[in-house]
C-alpha cells in the first residue's frame, strides 16, 4: 500500500501520454505558438508501462490516461491493453477532448477500457471555435455519440468562462441529462499558460445559474473525489461540481501524476517533480519504486488555488493531464 507523507492513501495514478494537442484551448494552452517536448524524451510505452507495474503492484489500482490530447499517440490501445491484461480488474480511464473518438471509441474499448472523461465546453460551433482556436464542435458531438454506441461509460467536463460560455451551463446540463451521462462543472484553475484575460466562475456561481431553473440538493462528494455531487430535485439528475479553490478535497486526495517525460508529480498546483525516466530506461525498477515513494513522503498538504492575488500555478495542464 502507498501511503503519503500527511498519511493518505495513494491508489490512483494519472498517465499523461503527451503534451502534444490538436486544440489550443485559451485557458489550458500559451496564445502563440511554442515549442514541444522532443519527441526523443518522452519514455515509450514500454517504459511507462514497466513503471505502472511498479505502481500497480504497490497498490495503485485506478489509472487515468490523459494528456495533452492522448488520442494523439499512436498505438494507446496496444497500452491500454498492457494494462488491463495485466490488472483486469483496474479501474481504467481516459480524459480526451473527443475529437478522435469516432475512428477510435471501438479500438479503444475492445483494448479494456471502461470509462471516458470528455471535455466539452460549448455546444454553439462558433464559441467551441473561440475557446479551443479550431473548429471542433462537429467531431466531438460524434466522439461523444460513438463512445456511448461502444459502451463506454462516459462523463462531460465543462469549464465555464465569464462571458464566453456561462450562457451554456444549462445547456450542457440538458444534453448529458438527456444522454444519461454525468457533467461535471469544473471551475477555472488560474495558471501562467493560459490566455491572461480570461476569467472562470467560481462554483456557487455555476450553481446560482442552475437554481435558476431548478431546485437542487448538495448529495455530498464521494472519497477521494475531488468532485462533489448535486442531484436536481425536479428530476433527479446528478451532476458534479470541482471547486478546486476550496480545497477542502485535499484532505483525502489519493491521486499522483506521472508525465510524458516520466516526472512524477505529487501536485498539480505545485512545481515540485522528480523524473523516474533514467531508472526505468536503466530497467532498474527498485530505483524507480524508491523515488516514487520520495515524492509521496513530499506530497504537499494542500493546494493553493484558494490563495487571493495568485495568479494561479505555474503548471501547465497540458503536461500535467489535469
Ligand atoms: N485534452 C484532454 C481534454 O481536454 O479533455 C485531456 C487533457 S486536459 C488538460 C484535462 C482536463 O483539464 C480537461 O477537462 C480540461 O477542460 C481541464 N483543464 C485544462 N485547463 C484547465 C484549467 N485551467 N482549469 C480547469 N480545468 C482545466
Ligand atoms: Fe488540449 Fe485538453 Fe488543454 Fe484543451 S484542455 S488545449 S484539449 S490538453
Amino acid at each position: 500500500m502507498l501511503i503519503d507523507g500527511h498519511g493518505r492513501k495513494v491508489n490512483y495514478l494519472r498517465v499523461s501520454v503527451t503534451e502534444r494537442c490538436n486544440f489550443r484551448c485559451q485557458y489550458c494552452m500559451p496564445e502563440k505558438p511554442f515549442t514541444w517536448v522532443p519527441k526523443e524524451n518522452l519514455l515509450s510505452f514500454d517504459e511507462l508501462f514497466k513503471f505502472i507495474k511498479v505502481a500497480i503492484d504497490q497498490g495503485i489500482d485506478k489509472i487515468r490516461i490523459t494528456g495533452g490530447e492522448p488520442l494523439l499517440r499512436e498505438d494507446l490501445d496496444k497500452f491500454i491493453k498492457l494494462i488491463s491484461d495485466y490488472k483486469p480488474d483496474i479501474d481504467l480511464a481516459l480524459t480526451t477532448n473527443g475529437f478522435l473518438l469516432p475512428q477510435v471509441a471501438q479500438k479503444l474499448k475492445d483494448a479494456g477500457l471502461k470509462r471516458l472523461n470528455i471535455s466539452l465546453d460549448s455546444l454553439k460551433p462558433a464559441v467551441a471555435a473561440q475557446i479551443a482556436q479550431k473548429n471542433v464542435l462537429g467531431s466531438v458531438l460524434e466522439g461523444i455519440e460513438k463512445a456511448l454506441e461502444v459502451g463506454l461509460k462516459v462523463k462531460i467536463n465543462m469549464v465555464p468562462l465569464k462571458g464566453i460560455n456561462d450562457g451554456e451551463i444549462l445547456d450542457i446540463l440538458e444534453f448529458s441529462r438527456e444522454r444519461g451521462v454525468q457533467v461535471r462543472f469544473i471551475e477555472y484553475m488560474e495558471n501562467t499558460h493560459a490566455n491572461s484575460t480570461i476569467r472562470g466562475l467560481f462554483g456557487k456561481e455555476i450553481l446560482e445559474i442552475i437554481k435558476q431553473r431548478y431546485t437542487i440538493k448538495k448529495i455530498g462528494r464521494a472519497p477521494n473525489s475531488p468532485s462533489f455531487s448535486y442531484q436536481i430535485l425536479e428530476n433527479g439528475y446528478v451532476f458534479g461540481l470541482i471547486d478546486p479553490h476550496k480545497h477542502d478535497f485535499c484532505e483525502d486526495c489519493n491521486r499522483i501524476r506521472l508525465t510524458a517525460e516520466g516526472y512524477l508529480i505529487p501536485c498539480l498546483y505545485f512545481d515540485e517533480a522528480k523524473s523516474i525516466a533514467e531508472a526505468v530506461r536503466e530497467g532498474d525498477i527498485d530505483r524507480a519504486s524508491e523515488i516514487l515513494k520520495d515524492v509521496l513522503a513530499n506530497k504537499p498538504k494542500e493546494n493553493r488555488w484558494s490563495e487571493d492575488e495568485s495568479e494561479g500555478s505555474s503548471r501547465a495542464f497540458f503536461e500535467t493531464g489535469g
